[in-house]
């Protein structure tokens, strides 16, 4: 099912007395999320991403907007009536019901032309709990369950009802790290199996990254970019989302276009053809350095960390914003102990940005 949302708006009426200062929550929001496809929604905390949940879910009436569900415009349908099934991140399971009666619970409520019989419902809820791995739990109790099998079971209850989109809030944030990283693919992979148009929502860009076939990247309510997550990674439009992406997270630098090449602390360190003459900010990727003795980047080392396959330097240099540079090496090449560590840069794994609105600045390379 392709859902779209047109210039979706959230605003909130100010909660305090004093102040009339209203909160747009999700301002003006337009995307087509493709049908059978996993859209990672991400962004920091508060920047809008339940309540965009919310609205295609049904559970929060928009603003301004609309909502269609192929081509059937939902904005006004209740939760009840959009066959969305929703995944919180506190499972919200309920306590005293074993997990069949759980995952049974919302095709009990059906009236109508969807009732089913006891045997289609039973039916249906080994079939989800099979999807999710849980078959052999129906049994037990939510108490009785780690926290990675009851986060299962709730996806199983939102699943019985083949709803025709799913929603994930934050699904995974209860989870310890192992658990989180198992999880996250067995929902990718729950995700295909049923071809289901799913929304995750996560503040985690490894999380989004790792199994989305697209993101989408709010700040503050307004989505900042949308695309495949390595293309997002590879060409992003403003600072923030350049910072946002990638662990370790992007080397920020002040630096200063002249002549078509970019300086730092006044050292001429690539070619940047087009950009005309101004103070940027500057993103390097810690990919971007390549290790050169004759490099135009002379940076103080601090350590080496080797992680096997790659290793991880950790510099500084003065033009940096941070207080060090972290740059990934390949393992191959040696980093010799010494005061200092010279690198050349790989010009597409940097990105320059304007002083005025961090708005990126492009350059053929
Ligand atoms: P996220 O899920 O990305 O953390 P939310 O969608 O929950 O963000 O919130 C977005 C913004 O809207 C925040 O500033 C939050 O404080 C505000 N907000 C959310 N729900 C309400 C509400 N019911 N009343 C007033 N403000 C709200
Ligand atoms: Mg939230």
């Amino acid at each position: 099912m392709k859902v779209v949302l047109q210039n979706l708006t959230k605003i909130f009426p100010s909660r305090n007395k004093k102040s009339n200062e209203e909160v747009v929550a999700v301002n003006d929001f337009t995307f087509t999320i493709p049908d059978g496809k996993l859209i990672g929604l991400l962004g920091p905390s508060g920047c809008g991403k339940s309540t965009t949940l919310y609205m295609i879910s049904g559970l929060q009436k928009p603003s301004g907007g609309q909502i269609f569900f192929g081509d059937e415009d939902v904005t006004e349908l209740s939760a009840e009536n959009r066959g969305v099934g929703l995944v919180f991140q506190n499972y919200a399971l309920y306590p005293h019901m074993t997990v069949k009666q759980n995952i049974l619970f919302p095709l009990q409520n059906l009236r109508g032309e969807d009732k089913l019989s006891k045997e289609e419902m039973l039916e249906r809820a080994y079939t989800a709990a099979k999807l999710v791995q849980i078959d052999e739990l129906m049994d037990r109790k939510p108490s009785e369950l780690s926290g990675g099998q009851q986060q299962r079971v709730a996806i199983a209850r939102a699943l019985v009802k083949m709803p025709k989109v799913l929603l994930l809030d934050e699904p995974l944030s209860n989870l310890d790290a192992r658990l989180r990283l198992q999880t996250r693919e067995e929902i990718r992979r729950i995700q295909k199996e049923t071809g289901i148009t799913t929304i995750f929502v996560t503040h985690d860009q490894e999380e989004a990254m790792s199994i989305s076939d697209m993101i989408v990247v709010m700040k503050l309510g307004v989505v900042q970019q949308i695309g495949k997550p390595q293309d997002v990674y590879d060409d992003p439009t403003n600072l923030f989302v350049a910072k946002f992406l990638g662990t370790p997270p992007i080397n920020v630098f002040e630096g200063k276009v002249a002549g078509g090449k970019l300086y730092l602390d006044g050292v001429e360190v690539l070619d940047v053809p087009g950009v005309a003459d101004q103070d940027v900010t500057v993103g390097i990727r810690p990919e971007g350095f390549t290790l050169d003795e004759n490099g135009p980047m002379v940076c103080g080392l601090n350590s080496v960390e080797v992680m096997g396959r790659d290793v991880s330097v950790v510099s500084t240099h003065p033009a940096s914003v941070n207080s060090v540079i972290r740059s990934i090496i390949d393992a191959d090449n040696k980093v010799a102990a010494a005061e200092t560590v010279s690198y050349s840069l790989k010009p597409h794994k940097v990105f320059l940005f304007s002083k005025q609105d961090e708005s990126r600045i492009y350059f053929d390379i």
